[in-house]
């Protein structure tokens, strides 16, 4: 491990260098259960902690004090469970599939409980295995993608036999517009929340992701469920970002030439050249999720100086104009910054007509990651 924050590209073997950031994701965990508390912060790992390593990111928030980890689906709790003390929970969003009851049971996974049908299972898995099963229950308060529907609620409620032997720990919900802190959305599901709590008494309520932390205290319910915003992207739109960067990624230039005017670059010849242009071909592409849609839009930084993508995204590397640097600048092994103190997530995201949750998700398995 290296503990140096400056150069991280050291190998050439590799077409990039992905440094992680454990300190300032652990600073981001403080700074987060600082503004929820009394509420406790829990953390979400699903899709392998958006693709910056469960196990490494799960452990170093275990040792900030998270004991509630929330993944997606159930292999990727399978997945967990052995690299966190028992003491730790976790959490499957998506719900158990038929048939991953009693392995759930075994491991001491909790499920979300989705549906009256997912009721049913755990229940008789309960049942099966002689004793209380711990669980959440998920309604939908607006959203419509997960958890049970209102007429679902009321018919739990006429059937309270339906929940027997499980042990409900808390009542979760998810908001489909936190990140915009104007939209009467939010209002309206956590309105819709309360109704339903107030069926369940006592029972603690978890309805807050990243944007919702920042919508106010009220939406903390008693257990917030932060994703992006521990990995450093923003929590909320077009405002500016409270969190520290946790990703560095730098990609080593692999070729550079000079062509004359009227030269064709890349692939389909969609670029080009007006003037003598200097360029610099380096080792990543849309195989190492810089996604095609940069094609002729999106840019690298090295030493501050944007260099604008010249032509398309190829698979595993891209083109970029660095005529703007002194000539010389850029040598073969050189890292440039794709993603680092010039160009955050969300930039990258802007120009390819995404969001920061897919730039992050997607970058790929070719890099060398560094845990700092
Ligand atoms: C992914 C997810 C989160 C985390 O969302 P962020 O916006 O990354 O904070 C929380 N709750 C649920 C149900 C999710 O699916």
């Amino acid at each position: 491990m290296n503990s140096s924050t400056d150069n991280v590209m050291l190998a050439t073997d590799r077409c990039g260098v992905l440094a992680i950031d454990l300190g300032a994701l652990g600073e981001n965990y403080r700074r987060l259960a600082k503004n929820v508390a009394p509420a406790a912060l829990a953390a979400v790992v699903k899709a392998d902690a958006y693709g910056l390593g469960a196990v490494q990111v799960s452990q170093r928030l275990y040792q900030e004090g998270c004991r509630r980890f929330f993944v997606a689906h159930f292999i990727e709790a399978v997945q967990l469970r052995s690299s966190l003390p028992q003491n730790a929970a976790i959490y499957v969003l998506n719900g158990l599939q038929p048939g991953n009851e009693e392995r759930a049971a075994a491991l001491g996974v909790v499920p979300l409980l989705n549906s009256i049908g997912q009721i049913e299972a755990w229940s008789q898995t309960a049942c099966r295995v002689g004793r209380t099963l711990e669980a959440a229950l998920q309604v939908d308060s607006g959203m419509s993608r997960l958890g049970l529907s209102p007429d679902e609620v009321c018919e739990l409620l006429a059937n309270p036999g339906l929940i027997l032997n499980i042990e409900v720990t808390t009542l979760v919900s998810h908001l489909a517009c936190a990140d915009e802190p104007a939209n009467p959305a939010n209002a309206r599901q956590l309105a819709a929340l309360r109704a339903i709590s107030t069926a369940f008494p006592g029972l603690p309520v978890s309805l807050a992701n990243s944007g919702g932390i920042f919508l106010g205290g009220e939406f903390h319910g008693s257990l917030a469920r932060p994703g992006i915003a521990l990995y450093g992207g923003a929590p909320v739109a077009d405002r500016d970002n409270p969190m520290l960067p946790v990703v560095r990624l730098e990609v080593p230039v692999i070729q550079t030439r000079t062509v004359s005017p009227g030269t064709q670059i890349g692939y389909g010849g969609t670029f080009t050249a007006k003037t003598a242009t200097r360029l610099a071909t380096i080792a990543a592409g849309y195989a190492d999720g810089l996604p095609r849609s940069l094609s002729g839009r999106g840019a690298v930084y090295f030493e501050g100086q944007r260099l604008p993508i010249a032509g398309r995204v190829s698979m595993d590397s891209i083109t970029v104009d660095i005529s703007a640097l002194p000539e010389g600048a850029l040598d073969l092994g050189t890292p440039v910054e794709v993603v680092g103190k010039h160009q955050t997530l969300e930039m990258m995201a802007a120009d390819a007509d995404t969001i920061s949750y897919e730039i992050l998700t997607r970058l790929g398995h070719r890099y060398q990651r560094r845990y700092i």
